[in-house]
């Protein structure tokens, strides 16, 4: 490609700037109430804020016995009260130890806990501790998780197992969370049938629906899956008109250079549609629009660049609408284990894995196979112009990264 037609190509960062203020300027700030066991997945709408010291009360880290240091001189103490967790203690009588499990209060008075493998219990009971003790050891402090006051978890962040248990360990049963986006997925193309189906002649089945409607709930979405759309600008029409209320409309193919452009006329006609050419592999043609005012994306139809396009640039657009501030996979370098030698003018985002620490790709890179990506792991990137060697280091964005 010549370097004028190459400068005419959007670079994958200017698109994902592009669409991060185009979704920072349509943010879904309607909120909701939902019950901890709801939560899973949705975006917190306000910062979780701490009502709790927490532990509320120093408590032992360990089965043993608590005691004030300064009453330790290698001489046994008798045992004057046993403390389970659950159990609220009387304050330690001086010169004595309290036998004490792990998560139980540690009682006023007494400022160490030794562990009880480094106890000796006398025949009288009695106990002996054989080394000399620090003051606080063993004794988890209060307030070493949460104080009053504390930010635990700011409003963007999407609620996973791990902040749901971190909600729990506030008592917090009830969430404020930012409603469900809807989006609405549109396949085009008349060669189109659904799985379950005859292949008839010149006929492919629609891997795109499943694959983006199953993904977006995966990401907490309402779906509203409006089929298979036919090259035809009438039924095209009707299609989109019968949407109804969404916050975005995804739609695959019909977007290739010198297709008859009927889902672009159509949104034409209620609103306005760009074609972006990106610098991206696989995935060049990308539209985004506004049809009544509902934002378009479009996507091109191959599935790998349904999947990449979705992945790196539309579904974190979704999540910035709703309000999640950290929307880009983490990646990690890794060294290559394959040759590039001829660099590209878009960067390339090869379906690969991860081999004894050297990250492979798929024998088959073509944007029509959605079994590259099924084998990979993850997304190597090789930036545009770029060549590799073995052993250099690329990006990887491992999938999981994307999918949830
Ligand atoms: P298009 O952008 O409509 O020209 O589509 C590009 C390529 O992707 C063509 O080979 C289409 O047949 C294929 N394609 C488009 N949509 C889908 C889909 N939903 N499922 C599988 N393949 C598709
Ligand atoms: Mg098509």
């Amino acid at each position: 490609m010549s370097k004028p037609e190459m400068s005419r190509l959007m670079p994958v960062e200017e698109a994902m700037e592009r669409l991060m203020n185009l979704a920072a300027a349509a943010a879904i700030t309607e909120r909701e109430t939902v019950t901890l066991a709801q939560a899973q997945g949705r975006v917190l709408a306000q910062d979780l804020v701490s009502t709790l010291d927490l532990p509320p009360w120093p408590n032992s880290a360990m089965d043993g016995y608590a005691l004030r240091v300064a009453d330790w001189t290698g001489e046994p103490l008798p045992v004057s009260q046993r403390i389970f967790a659950g159990q609220a203690p009387e304050p330690l009588q001086p010169g004595t130890c309290a036998r004490i499990f792990t998560g139980a209060p540690v009682p006023d008075g007494a400022d160490c806990v030794e562990m009880q493998e480094n106890a000796e219990v006398l025949a009288d009971g009695r106990v002996r501790l054989l080394h000399a003790l620090h003051r606080d050891q063993n004794i988890r402090p209060k307030g070493q998780e949460t104080t009053v006051g504390d930010t635990v978890l700011q409003a963007g962040t999407v609620m996973t197992p791990i902040e749901m248990g971190l909600a729990a360990t506030l008592g917090m049963n009830v969430l404020p969370v930012v409603r469900r986006a809807r989006v609405a997925v549109l396949s085009t193309g008349d060669e189109l049938i659904e799985p379950g189906q005859a292949l008839g002649p010149g006929q492919i089945y629609n891997s795109n629906r499943v694959l983006l409607c199953s993904w977006l709930e995966w990401l907490g979405c309402e779906v509203i899956d409006a089929g298979i759309l036919p090259d035809d600008l009438d039924k095209t029409r009707a299609a989109l008109g019968a949407l109804g209320d969404v916050d975005l409309i995804l739609s695959t193919g019909g977007v290739s250079v010198g297709e008859a452009d009927f889902l672009g006329h159509a949104l034409r006609e209620e609103g306005e549609i760009a074609l972006w050419k990106l610098a991206i592999k696989p995935g060049k043609p990308l539209t985004f629009g506004h049809y009544r005012g509902v934002p378009v994306i479009g996507l091109p139809g191959n599935p790998a660049s349904t999947l990449v396009t979705f992945a790196l640039l539309a579904r974190p657009y979704l999540l910035r609408r709703l309000g999640v501030q950290q929307v880009r996979p983490l990646s990690f370098k890794v060294p290559s284990g394959f040759v590039w030698s001829k660099p590209g003018t878009r960067r390339e985002y090869l379906r690969g894995r991860l081999e004894q620490g050297r990250v492979v790709a798929y024998r088959n890179q073509s944007s029509g196979v959605l079994r590259s990506a099924a084998w990979a792991d993850g997304l190597i990137e090789v930036i545009e112009g770029t060549t590799v060697a073995e052993g250099d280091l690329l990006n990887f964005i491992p999938l999981s990264e994307v999918m949830g």
